[in-house]
């Protein structure tokens, strides 16, 4: 199936009645989720690229400062990762979602993202690159971060930094999945200076990259000049990273 086509609206109402975001301090009424982000670890393949088939991320490539690999505390990797996109996005109530980790639900109509293996099949730098959705009008869209490319980025490096690495670039394409665009660097307006590095960036410093990111600069997830643009029809975004 083409990601961002022929959903069935039924079951993404009903799914939605038992979305609840993890966000702290909203009550209940405000915790109510439009979107369930699937992270998936496992390979496969992705309606980005339904003729590739995605190797699932390697963590025993991945170093980290203390002689080991990401191999050796998996579960606690991915679930920091996951838990940090949630941080993100609670930290942004303009996007309300719901993200877990791909199981047994992997066949729902849900959004997906591929952390694999693989470096981008376009070439250059590409880290990541997901289905640009104007007004969030799809909830089954596709994203695939290109671990690959995040690892030749050098290393070892310490557990925090591969979690924020790989948390950003996730947001980030989730970002454009439920309707967000870029953000020009510069656009952030002197007054609004922020201790975190605008998330939406067309592109980050491998620095930016490691840093704690957020949405910053506020907007519209559904712009009046794109609202109409998107067919049925992939519409990806690349993001790539910057030299050092
Ligand atoms: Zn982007």
């Amino acid at each position: 199936m083409i990601g961002g086509c022929g959903q069935d609206f039924t079951d993404v109402s009903a799914l939605r009645l038992l979305l609840t975001t993890e966000c702290e301090g909203q009550d209940v009424a405000g915790t109510q989720a439009a979107d369930l982000v699937l992270l998936d670890w496992d390979g496969g393949t992705s309606p980005l690229y339904p003729s590739i088939s995605l190797d699932p991320l390697d963590l025993a490539l991945f170093e980290t400062s203390d002689g080991g690999t990401l191999a050796d505390r998996a579960d606690e990797f991915k679930e920091r990762v996951r838990g940090q996109v949630t941080r993100i996005f609670c930290d942004f109530p303009e996007a309300s979602i719901r993200v877990d980790h791909a199981g047994q639900e992997r066949n729902r109509n849900t959004t997906v993202v591929h952390l694999a293996q693989i470096v981008s099949p376009h070439g250059g730098a590409q880290i990541g690159e997901g289905e640009y959705d104007p007004c969030n009008q799809y909830h089954d869209d596709a994203a695939v971060i290109f671990g690959e490319q995040i690892l030749r980025l050098g290393g070892p490096r310490m557990l925090d930094d591969w979690v924020l690495m790989f948390a950003n670039v996730t947001a980030h394409e989730i970002g454009h999945m439920v309707g967000f665009g870029h953000i020009q660097r510069g656009q952030q307006p002197e007054a609004s200076r922020s201790l975190y590095v605008e998330l939406m960036l067309d592109g980050h410093t491998i620095d930016e990259l490691k840093s704690e990111q957020r949405f910053v600069v506020p907007q519209d997830n559904c712009p009046k000049t794109d609202s109409t643009a998107r067919r049925c029809s992939h519409n990806p975004v690349a993001d790539w990273t910057r030299g050092e």
